[in-house]
């Protein structure tokens, strides 16, 4: 490998801790802990200015043994192949989980979009898709959008795509608007998927799914959809933060009209429904679920000792160091994790992807009710490993997706 950092090496951690209990032969561990292609692209482009800026953008296929290869788009500054690679290597195991037939993949471009124009953004997504374009395709690799990527660089994306090929191919990429083809229920998909699973988790648990009490950090597109589809069970959200404050109504906050007010002023703080809440009191309310659903690492050893949910669904990517998840298990706090917990969106992208290549598209309720019963057999399967090799939810997740691969890698056999 090109590039092996501290991201990859978490990522190691995870897959070694679940391989081992697998006994997983050591040839196969060998090949699963390897990229299968890391791509680096040079993109120039002529800035607003005039000046000729050189940015450079990544593609990493981890593993592309069960299906096309899959995973975002990211534009950011921190962008870096250690980062890519680990970030491929995860969706890997999300695609496995969610047992739809795709591999893993990541994109990522060193940039900063929030000082650039909405010009020099399209010239840059064309720029790295014309430079990757071999690469990609509905049968090899199909992007989706990530960190500050959304569904109009989507479109540029199947734009460029299509001049090159010749032909419009819609089933490129995910997370398109959907008058091109993306699918009902995308932009929920994340949310809704976090509601089955927290109700399937505290079903397990003998509590009630239609009484619970929650909280929810972060009010985003995942945060937003979880706290509003849970609120329409029954459940009572007590509790959300985002990035400026946070509210708290032991009566049960108003979703509905905190929606409105968030789309009004581009944040909760000062939502009148509730008392001003900071994010650090957010941890150690005693609710029956926690939702991460905001940044990484959110949930630290020092706040774990805190934290009195019984449920904690992972609704955000990696919100809980390795130090956090110990002290969250010894304590036992059911923790349902983020490649199970957020796998609602790129099952929905799959369900996209068979939706442009078949050329017929599905009523939101269809996609929503095949969502559901995606999310609960992930779920089961998830449950009954943690069960039959006595251990966490998210070792057993792992445990579920590397058998998966492996066993498809075994029966392909060695090409050489
Ligand atoms: P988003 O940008 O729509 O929302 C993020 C939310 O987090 C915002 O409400 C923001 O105010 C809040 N936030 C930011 N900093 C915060 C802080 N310091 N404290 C509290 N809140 C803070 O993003 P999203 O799409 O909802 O994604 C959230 C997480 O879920 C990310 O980890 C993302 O990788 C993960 N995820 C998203 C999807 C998806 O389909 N959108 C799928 C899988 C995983």
């Amino acid at each position: 490998m090109a590039e092996h950092g501290a991201i990859f090496d978490a990522m190691l951690q995870e897959f070694d801790g679940a391989a081992r209990l697998l006994k997983l032969d050591p040839g196969i561990w060998r090949i699963l802990t390897h990229p299968r292609r890391q791509v680096v692209v040079s993109c120039p482009v002529q800035m607003d200015n005039g000046e000729i800026e050189v940015f450079t953008g990544y593609r990493v296929q981890y593993n592309i043994t069960l299906g096309p290869a899959k995973g975002g788009i990211r534009y950011h500054p921190n962008v870096s192949l250690d980062e890519v690679t680990a970030l491929a290597a995860w969706m890997t195991w999300k695609c496995a989980v969610a047992h739809v037939p795709f591999g893993g993949a990541k994109g990522g471009i060193i940039c900063d979009p929030t000082k650039m124009s909405r010009r020099e953004l399209e010239a840059l997504t064309r720029r790295y898709v014309a430079e990757i374009v071999d690469l990609i395709g509905p049968e090899k690799d199909v992007p989706a959008p990530d960190v500050n990527t959304n569904d109009q660089i989507m479109a540029w994306v199947m734009d460029t795509y299509s001049m090159h090929v010749g032909h419009t191919e819609t089933a490129v990429v995910t997370g398109k608007p959907v008058e091109m083809g993306g699918s009902l229920g995308r932009r929920e998909a994340t949310g809704r998927g976090v509601m089955v699973v927290t109700r399937e988790a505290a079903a397990h648990l003998g509590l009630n799914p239609d009484t619970l009490t929650i909280a929810v950090q972060g009010f985003g597109n995942v945060g937003s959809v979880s706290a509003h589809l849970l609120s329409q069970t029954g459940a009572k959200v007590v509790a959300v933060t985002d990035w400026k404050g946070g509210v708290y109504n032991k009566a049960g906050l108003d979703i509905d009209r905190m929606l409105a007010y968030a789309a009004e002023h581009k944040t909760i703080d000062g939502f009148p429904g509730g008392e001003p809440l900071s994010n650090d009191d957010l941890f150690g309310l005693d609710v029956d679920v926690l939702i991460p659903a905001a940044l990484e690492n959110q949930i630290t050893a020092e706040n774990a000792p805190r934290i009195r949910a019984k449920i904690l669904a992972e609704g955000a990517n990696g919100p809980t160091t390795p130090e956090a998840q110990k002290i969250l298990h010894a304590r036992g706090v059911f923790v349902v994790p983020d490649i199970l917990a957020n796998s609602g969106g790129v099952t929905t992208s799959y369900f996209e992807w068979v939706q442009d290549r078949y050329g017929y598209f599905w009523t939101e309720a269809e996609v929503n009710q095949r969502l559901d019963q995606k999310m609960r057999e992930a779920f089961a399967a998830v449950l009954a490993t943690s069960v039959k090799y006595t251990t966490d939810l998210r070792t057993a997740a792992y445990i579920v997706a590397i058998s998966r691969v492996a066993a498809v890698t075994k029966l392909r056999g060695m090409y050489a």
